[in-house]
C-alpha cells in the first residue's frame, strides 16, 4: 500500500500461494484491503516454488518457461522493475533416433497469416511432408474452437487423438508432433487429453500468432528471481504472507457466506476469501470440510485429477555442448514426455560452473516416481544420451530429485463440466488457478495469475471498495481468423435452427 492507498478494513483471506494467489493478493493489499495469504509450504510459489538444497544448491520444481503471449506476467515484471527472464531462446525436440525438429526464433522471421508461418518455419528433420500436410483438415477445428463455453462443450467430452484421429492426421505426425506437444503442454498423452483443452492450449501456445511460440526462461529460479521480490512488494503493501498455514475448513455463516478460514488451531475472519489452491489441494480441503461438502460444486471436484511430474538435476563433471538451451523429448517412455534445459546458459550462477548443470523434467511421470534415485539418475544420463552423445561420458557428480505427485490439473475428456468457475454458490468465496474456468484464453502460469486478479476483481465487486485490477487480454486473432469464426458461427446457428438438438455436442 502506498501512502495514497487508503486503508480499508474489509478482510480478504487468500488460500495458496502460487502465481493465482500472490496476484489476488498483490492487488487487493494495493487497493488497502486488510489481505492475509495462507500457504501450507515452507515459501511462497505453489508449483514454482524454489529453495536450496541443504549443499547450498538452488532447485526448484521444475523448469518454467514465459511465452511471448504471457501479457499480463510481463506486465507484472514491468511494475517490480525487475529484469529475470533470459532473451528469448531456440528450442529443439528429440527421439530416441535424435534431433527431430528445430524451432527458429518467430518473431524474427517475415510475418505469415497464422497458422503458416508456424508450418513454414519449423525446421522438421525427418517428418515427410505428406505427414504435415495431413494436419490441414484440423484447422477447421482450430476456427470452430473459439474458447466459448458452447465450444469446450462440443469439444470436452472426446479426446484429443480421437479428434486427430477424426480429422485425418497421419499416424507419424500425431506420435512425432501432436503427442509430444500435449504431453509437454497438458502433461498427459492424446488419449487422457480433452480435445477442448488440446485445441485451447494449441492455439494459445503455438497457433494463433506466428511469434506466439517464442518463450524466455528465468535467469535463476523462479522463486529467486520473481518471487522473492514480489512478495517484497506485497508486504510493502501491507499484506500478510503467513507460511505453514494448512487450512482445512470454513465456518459458514447464516446468508449464504463464508465468515471465516480454518488452520489447524487458527481461526483467520474474512468478508472474502479466495482460493488459489490446485485441484489435488481443493479436493483435500473438501474431504475436511462438512460445509463444503454439503454443496454439489465442491463435491463434484472430485472427478478431477491431477498429474505426476518428476524434476531432476544434474551436476555433472565436465562441459558438454547442449546445441540448444531448451528441449522437449518424446518417444522415450510410453505415455511420458521430458524436457531438457541446459541450465550453463540459461542460469546466471552456472556461467562460470566447469562442469555441465541439466534440468530433466518427466511430464506424466506416474510410473517414475516410486523409482529410488540410484534408479532414476542411470535412467535419466541414458535418456540425455540419446539426444546429446557426450553425456555417455560424463560422471553426474551432484543430484536433486524432487517428486510431485498428482501435482499439475488434468484436463480429462469429460472434466470441463466439474471445473469451477470464478464465482460460487457462496457470495463472498471465489476460486482461482490454471484449472478455473474463465474466457481470458491463456493457460498454465499466465492463466493462474489472470486468475488470480479476476478474483481479486470479484472480491472488488462484493466488498465494493478500491479499483479492479486491469487485466490484459490476450492478442485478438488475426483478421483471415475473426472472418472464417464469424462465418462458421453463422452457419452453426442456420444448422441449429434447422435441427435443434439433433446431433451430440
Ligand atoms: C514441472 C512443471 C513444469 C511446468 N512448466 C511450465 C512452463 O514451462 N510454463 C508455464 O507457464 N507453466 C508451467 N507449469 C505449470 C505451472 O507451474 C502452473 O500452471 C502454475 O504454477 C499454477 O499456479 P497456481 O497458482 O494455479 O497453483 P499452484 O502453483 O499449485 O499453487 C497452489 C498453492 O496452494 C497451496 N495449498 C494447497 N493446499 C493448501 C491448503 N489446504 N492450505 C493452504 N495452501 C494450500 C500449495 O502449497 C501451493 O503453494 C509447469 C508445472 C510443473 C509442475
Amino acid at each position: 500500500m502506498t501512502a495514497s492507498t487508503p486503508k480499508n478494513n474489509r478482510r480478504v483471506v487468500v488460500v495458496g500461494a502460487g502465481w493465482a494467489g500472490l496476484g489476488a493478493t498483490h492487488h487487493l493489499a494495493k487497493q488497502g484491503y486488510d489481505v492475509t495469504l495462507l500457504e501450507a509450504g515452507a515459501y511462497p510459489g505453489g508449483l514454482v516454488a524454489g529453495w536450496k538444497t541443504a549443499g547450498g544448491r538452488s532447485v526448484e520444481a521444475g523448469i518454467h518457461g514465459f511465452w511471448r503471449p504471457y501479457g499480463n506476467i510481463f506486465a507484472l515484471i514491468d511494475e517490480l522493475a525487475i529484469n529475470p527472464f533470459t532473451p528469448f531462446t531456440r528450442s529443439s525436440q528429440y527421439s530416441p533416433s535424435g534431433l527431430e525438429v528445430e524451432s527458429p526464433l518467430f518473431q524474427d522471421l517475415p510475418p505469415l497469416p497464422s497458422p503458416l508461418g508456424t508450418f513454414v518455419y519449423t525446421q522438421f528433420k525427418r517428418l515427410p511432408l505428406v505427414d504435415r500436410l495431413s494436419a490441414l483438415p484440423l484447422l477447421y477445428t482450430l476456427i470452430d474452437f473459439d474458447n466459448s463455453d458452447a465450444a469446450w462443450r462440443r469439444y470436452d467430452s472426446i479426446t484429443a487423438r480421437e479428434l486427430f484421429k477424426q480429422f485425418g492426421v497421419s499416424a507419424r505426425l500425431y506420435r512425432e508432433s501432436f503427442e509430444p506437444m500435449l504431453l509437454v503442454g497438458l502433461f498427459a498423452p492424446g488419449e487422457q487429453c480433452s480435445a477442448a483443452a488440446a485445441l485451447g492450449m494449441l492455439y494459445y501456445f503455438i497457433l494463433a500468432h506466428q511469434s506466439d511460440f517464442d518463450v524466455r526462461w528465468c535467469r535463476g529460479t523462479v522463486g529467486e528471481m520473481i518471487f522473492r521480490p514480489w512478495v517484497e512488494k506485497i508486504e510493502q503493501a501491507s499484506g500478510r504472507i503467513l507460511p505453514n498455514r494448512r487450512v482445512s475448513d470454513v465456518i459458514l455463516a447464516e446468508d449464504d457466506r463464508i465468515s471465516g478460514i480454518i488452520c489447524g488451531e487458527e481461526v483467520f475472519e474474512a468478508d472474502a476469501v479466495i482460493f488459489a489452491v490446485g485441484v489435488t489441494g481443493m479436493k483435500k480441503i473438501v474431504a475436511s470440510s462438512r460445509t463444503l461438502q454439503a454443496r454439489a460444486e465442491f463435491r463434484d471436484l472430485g472427478n478431477l485429477g491431477a498429474i505426476d511430474v518428476l524434476a531432476v538435476r544434474l551436476w555433472c563433471d565436465r562441459k558438454v555442448q547442449i546445441p540448444l538451451p531448451s528441449n522437449a523429448c518424446f518417444g522415450f517412455h510410453p505415455t511420458t514426455g521430458w524436457t531438457f534445459f541446459d541450465l550453463n546458459t540459461l542460469h546466471d550462477e552456472y556461467w562460470n560452473e566447469p562442469g555441465t548443470v541439466v534440468e530433466v523434467d518427466f511430464y506424466h511421470a506416474n510410473q517414475l516416481l516410486p523409482l529410488e534415485d540410484e534408479a532414476i539418475i542411470p535412467m535419466v544420463q541414458r535418456d540425455l544420451a540419446a539426444c546429446v552423445p557426450e553425456f555417455r561420458d560424463t560422471q553426474v557428480i551432484d543430484h536433486s530429485v524432487i517428486r510431485l505427485p498428482q501435482a499439475v490439473s488434468h484436463f480429462a475428456p469429460g472434466s470441463y463440466r466439474y471445473l469451477l468457475p470464478a464465482a460460487t454458490s457462496f457470495k463472498n468465496v471465489f476460486m482461482s488457478g490454471d484449472w478455473i474456468v474463465n474466457r481470458h484464453g491463456s493457460w498454465s502460469q499466465e492463466k493462474a495469475y489472470v486468475t488470480g486478479l479476476e478474483a481479486a476483481n470479484k472480491a472488488i465487486d462484493y466488498l465494493g471498495q478500491g479499483s479492479k485490477a486491469k487485466v490484459l487480454p490476450i492478442q485478438s486473432d488475426e483478421p483471415h481468423i475473426q472472418v472464417a469464426r464469424m462465418l462458421n458461427r453463422t452457419l452453426r446457428k442456420v444448422g441449429e435452427t434447422l435441427l435443434p438438438n439433433f446431433w451430440l455436442p
